[in-house]
C-alpha cells in the first residue's frame, strides 16, 4: 500500500489547535489500526528551537534521540501514544543549513540554487523520511504557522509537488481554521476562513477538509455556508468548539465522523474497530468532581504556561492516578526572592522546580527549596530543580555557605554543580548539551525505586551541569540519597532526601514520557504525596 499523507494547514490566526488536532486526528486512526507517524513543519531560520527563549517559543520538547523540538511533538506523543524521532519536526534553517553546506562542499558546481527546486526537493526529502524511517501507513504533516506567512511558503509549494508526485488519491489537505465571534451581533463569521481558503487556493492547494475552531457552537448552517464558499463537502466541514478537557478531543474528533471521511477520502478500509473504553475512562475521571490539591510551580517563564507544558500535562496524568484534581499555582521564582509569592507557597501540599537556564530566579528557587525541606512539603525537581536543591542542601544542611553551580557563580569555593568533563571544550551554544535518552539504574528501597518499581529506566535528559561527585560522601552522611546513578556510577541522576515525605529530584526530564493514561511514576509519587498531605491537613 503506498503512503498515506495528511497535511495540515492553518488558516485565519495561529495557536487554534493545529497540533493537537493532528495528533487526536492520529490517535483516531491508530484506534483503527494503522500505523501512524507526525511531522510538523516549522517554518521560522533557526535550526531548532534550543536555542528559543520559552517566551518565544514555548517549551523544548526533547525526544529519545536528543532532538530539541516543538512542543506539538508532546501533543503527538501523549495523544498517539508513540515515541518519535528527530526526522518529525524540521525547520527551514535546517533547510536551507544543509543546502548551503552541500553548495560549499561543490555538491551543485556550475549551478544556481534556488527556493525551486533545491529547496523544495529538501523539504520533500524530509517528509519523505518519516515514513522511510517508519514504515508508517499514514504519515500526518502539521505546517507551522498559518497559511499567507512568506516564510511557509515553500513548505506549502513543496506539499503541492508532493500531491502530484505520490498521487492526489494518497493525499489530503486539512485546513484548520479559526471562526472569530462578533460579541454585538451574537454571530461567528464565517468571511476569515474563506479569505484563507482563498489564499491557499492561490498557490494550488483546495483543501479537503476544514476543521472549523471556534469558542461558541458552530451549527449546521454555518457548516453549510463553509462548505459551499469553500468548495468541500459539507461531511467535510467539522466544526470544534473549545473544550475544556484537552484529552476529550480524539473523542469529538472521533463523534464528528472525521476518521471515517479521511479514510473513504484516502480510498482504506478501517483495519479494526475502534476501542475507546480505556479513553472514555480516562475523560470521565478528568471530569469526575474530585477533592482539590495545590502545588506550585516554582519557575523562571511563569507568564507563559506553554513554557513548562509537559510538566503541567505530566501533573495533571499524576492527578488523575492519585484521585484529586491539581490546581498549579504559578509562583515567579524572582518574586520570592523579593518577598512576595510566600503566602501562595505556604498554602500549597505541593512545590515542584522545573528545569531551567542562567543564574535569574535561582536564589528564589533555592528558598522554595528550602522551605519544602524544611517544613516536609513535598518537593519534585525536575533538572534544574535536583540541582537548586543539591545547592539548598550544601548550604543550609551542609554549612558550605556559598555553595552553588559554577553555571551561576564562577569563582565559587563550592561547585557542588559543575560542568560536565564532557562539556568543558565545547563553544557552540546549539544540540551540545548532554541530550535524550540515557539509562539508570536506581538504588533498591529508595523512593524513586518504590515509585518505578523496576530497577532500570531511561530517561530523557538536556543539561550540562552535573552533580559534582567530590561532595558525594558528605552529602551522603548527611541524609541525601542519590538514588539514581548512571550504569557506571558516575553520574548523579536522582537525588533525595532521606528524613522528607517525597522530596526528589532528577537531572533528567521525566515529564516528556508522562502519558495520560501512564502517568509517570516521579510524579505519581509527588501527588500521591502531596494528596497525603492535602488530606491529613483537612481531615
Ligand atoms: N542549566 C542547567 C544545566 O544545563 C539545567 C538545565 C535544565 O534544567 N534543563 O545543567
Amino acid at each position: 500500500m503506498p503512503t498515506k499523507y495528511i497535511f495540515f494547514t492553518g488558516g485565519v490566526v495561529s495557536s487554534v489547535g493545529k497540533g493537537v488536532t493532528a495528533a487526536a486526528l492520529g490517535r483516531t486512526l491508530k484506534e483503527r489500526g494503522f500505523k501512524v507517524a507526525v511531522q510538523k513543519l516549522d517554518p521560522y531560520i533557526n535550526v531548532d528551537p534550543g536555542t528559543m527563549s520559552p517566551y518565544q517559543h514555548g517549551e523544548v520538547f526533547v525526544l529519545d534521540d536528543g532532538a530539541e523540538t516543538d512542543l506539538d511533538l508532546g501533543h503527538y506523543e501523549r495523544f498517539i501514544d508513540i515515541r518519535v524521532s528527530k526526522v518529525s519536526n524540521f525547520t527551514t534553517g535546517q533547510v536551507y543549513a544543509e543546502i548551503i553546506s552541500k553548495e560549499r562542499r561543490g555538491d551543485y558546481l556550475g549551478g544556481t540554487i534556488q527556493v525551486i527546486p533545491h529547496i523544495t526537493n529538501e523539504i520533500k526529502r524530509r517528509i519523505g523520511l518519516v515514513a522511510k524511517t517508519t514504515g508508517a501507513d499514514i504519515v500526518l504533516v502539521e505546517v507551522g504557522g498559518t497559511v499567507g506567512d512568506i516564510e511557509s511558503q515553500p513548505f506549502l509549494e513543496a506539499l503541492r509537488q508532493l500531491r502530484t508526485e505520490v498521487g492526489r488519491e494518497n493525499v489530503l489537505f486539512v485546513h484548520v481554521t479559526w471562526l472569530p465571534y462578533i460579541g454585538a451581533t451574537g454571530e461567528l463569521k464565517t468571511k476569515p476562513t474563506q479569505h484563507s481558503v482563498a489564499a491557499l487556493r492561490s498557490i494550488g492547494i483546495s483543501p479537503n477538509m476544514i476543521i472549523a475552531r471556534s469558542d461558541y457552537p458552530v451549527d449546521d448552517e454555518l457548516c453549510e455556508k463553509i462548505a459551499l464558499f469553500c468548495d468541500v463537502d459539507k461531511k467535510a466541514v467539522i466544526p470544534m468548539v473549545t473544550s475544556k478537557v484537552l484529552y476529550e478531543i480524539p473523542l469529538l474528533i472521533e463523534r464528528a465522523g472525521m476518521a471515517e471521511y479521511v479514510l473513504k477520502m484516502l480510498g482504506l478500509q478501517t483495519l479494526q474497530t475502534p476501542d475507546w473504553t480505556e479513553w472514555e475512562n480516562l475523560v470521565n475521571e478528568v471530569k469526575r468532581e474530585k477533592p482539590t490539591v495545590r502545588v506550585a510551580l516554582v519557575g523562571k517563564y511563569v507568564e507563559l504556561h506553554d513554557a513548562y507544558m509537559s510538566v503541567r500535562e505530566a501533573l495533571k496524568h499524576a492527578a488523575l492516578a492519585a484521585g484529586v484534581e491539581v490546581q498549579i499555582e504559578w509562583v515567579h521564582s524572582a518574586d520570592l526572592e523579593k518577598d512576595k509569592g510566600w503566602d501562595i507557597i505556604q498554602k500549597v501540599d505541593g512545590i515542584l522546580v522545573p528545569g531551567g537556564f542562567g543564574s535569574r530566579g535561582t536564589e528564589g528557587k533555592i528558598m522554595a527549596a528550602r522551605y519544602a525541606r524544611e517544613n516536609k512539603v513535598p518537593y519534585l525537581g525536575l533538572c534544574l530543580g535536583m540541582q537548586l536543591m543539591c545547592i539548598e542542601f550544601a548550604r543550609n544542611v551542609l554549612g558550605l555557605e556559598d555553595a552553588n553551580s559554577s553555571e551561576f557563580d564562577r569563582t565559587t569555593q563550592h561547585p557542588v554543580i559543575d560542568l560536565m568533563l564532557e562539556q568543558r571544550a565545547i563553544t557552540d551554544m546549539g544540540g551540545t548539551m548532554r541530550l535524550g535518552l540515557y539509562p539508570c539504574v536506581l538504588q533498591p528501597g529508595s523512593k524513586a525505586a518504590a515509585a518505578y518499581g523496576v530497577e532500570h529506566i531511561e530517561e530523557r535528559h538536556r543539561h550540562r551541569w552535573e552533580f559534582n561527585n567530590n561532595y558525594r560522601a558528605l552529602f551522603e552522611q548527611a541524609g541525601m540519597v542519590f538514588s539514581g546513578l548512571s550504569p557506571d556510577g558516575k553520574l548523579v541522576e536522582i537525588a533525595e532526601i532521606r528524613d522528607h515525605p517525597y522530596m526528589v529530584g532528577s537531572q533528567f526530564h521525566p515529564e516528556f514520557l508522562s502519558r495520560p493514561n501512564r502517568p509517570h511514576p516521579l510524579f505519581v509519587g509527588f501527588m500521591k504525596a502531596v494528596a497525603e498531605r492535602a488530606g491529613g491537613k483537612h481531615a
